[in-house]
């Protein structure tokens, strides 16, 4: 069974004004498209490959074949990591989260405003293409990280639960160079409910 493209699940337009239309659709049907392509192919010359989600793929890199691993890294990392992307966020997201994980951010942050300046700096901070990230280590507890191209911090055995695409190809269209105003808008779009579901996972 090939990997496929997951439908976006709202319309281009749900994340008006801080993600337009346009950027969503280019980037969904196209970018994340060709990661889902690009990673068949990979598993095309490599059949034993077939039957892992691309969360196992990439957890454990180290096994998949030398001449395709490359291929799994950047185009396996880009469809694992875009299919997280388009469900942590939402019509009418952002605000804080509750609960649990509110309880772990403050905990390890100090309070909400002080993560979201570790996360924002760390996405703005990125150099080139990447990705800032909330990730939940081995032991259950939190940590903000930033990779670059599309390395998933599964790679290094983290799970990630919330995290912001700083590729231009995110943010161009809308933001062109301002990336710093892009993150910012970002966070009035966040699922949380979402985000919690996978902390409490
Ligand atoms: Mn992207």
């Amino acid at each position: 069974m090939a990997f496929e493209l997951p439908p976006l699940p709202y319309a281009f337009d749900a994340l008006e004004p801080h993600i337009d239309a346009k950027t969503m659709e280019i980037h969904h049907d196209r970018h994340h498209g060709t990661y889902v392509t690009n990673l068949n192919g990979a598993i095309e010359k490599h059949p034993e490959l077939a039957g892992k989600s691309v969360d196992e793929l990439l957890r454990d890199i180290n096994s998949v074949p030398d001449d395709v691993r490359t291929v799994v890294r950047n185009h396996g990392g880009g469809h694992a990591n875009h299919s997280l992307f388009w469900v942590t966020m939402k019509a009418g997201g952002g605000g804080e989260p509750s609960g649990t994980l509110a309880d772990a951010l403050k905990s390890t942050f100090g309070d909400f405003s002080s993560f979201k300046d570790t996360l924002s700096k760390a996405a703005i901070g990125q150099f080139g293409s990447g990705w800032g990230w909330l990730v939940k280590d081995g032991s259950g507890k939190l940590q903000v990280v930033a990779k670059p191209n599309q390395d998933s911090p599964l790679m290094e055995g983290l799970t990630p639960l919330l995290g912001v695409d700083v590729w231009e190809h995110a943010y161009y269209l809308k933001y062109q160079n301002k990336r710093p105003d892009y993150v910012a808008a970002w966070w009035n779009t966040i699922n949380w409910d979402e985000v919690a579901k996978r902390f409490s996972a």
